[in-house]
């Protein structure tokens, strides 16, 4: 996250040749508990141009993260978030692939060739249990085989198991956001 003066490879889980290379997207989009920083607002500690200002003592969930244009290799280039204005993380603990969308460009993952690809991967996670979900400013959408659910607002406090409490359920946030869309 925002590897000013990181070496090429920064990290053994990256793909070889990748890097950050004046990419500081993350540091905008992605949230930082430690700091609490909120999703999509520049984090006060970025300089767009040098990357992060106090890089020596970030914060630990800044040194651990890449993004997953630096761990994927099969995403295609058209996936370097600075084109995509969209950074993909995965959250292990639900399985869910989340497309964090830049709020300068909110339509950017319904564009082709993204759309696309975020049908195809759904097609292959959703059987599994998995899913792909877009934060587009405070709104999530699940991206289903079938057709996208709004799920409404997710605070950046709360992750998916709160929010299917808050919807009134237990079953789960995706089950809970049909309800009330139907
Ligand atoms: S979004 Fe990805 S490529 Fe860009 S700075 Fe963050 S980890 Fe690096
Ligand atoms: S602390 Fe540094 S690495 Fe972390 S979000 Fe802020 S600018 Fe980026």
């Amino acid at each position: 996250m925002s590897v000013a003066g990181a070496p090429e490879s920064a990290s053994p889980e990256t793909v070889a040749g990748r890097s950050c290379d004046g990419c500081t997207l993350c540091c905008k989009l992605m949230a930082v508990r430690e700091i609490n920083k909120p999703r999509a607002v520049w984090c006060t500690h970025c300089d767009k141009k040098s990357g992060c200002t106090i890089y020596d003592t970030r914060p630990f969930g800044c040194r651990v993260f890449y993004c997953g244009w630096m761990t994927a290799a099969d995403l295609g280039p058209h996936w370097k978030p600075l084109t995509a204005r969209m950074v993909l993380s995965h959250h292990t603990a639900h399985n869910w692939l989340v497309v964090h969308v830049d709020p300068g460009r909110p339509d950017a993952w319904r564009a082709e060739p993204y759309y696309s690809d975020l049908k195809a991967w759904s097609r292959h996670m959703t059987p599994k249990g998995g899913r792909v979900m877009v934060w587009q400013g405070d709104r999530v959408f699940a991206v289903l085989p079938d057709g996208d659910v709004n799920m409404g607002t997710m605070r950046d406090d709360e992750d998916a198991t709160d929010m299917g409490r808050r919807r009134g359920t237990d079953a789960g946030p995706l089950e809970a956001a049909k309800g009330i869309s139907s």
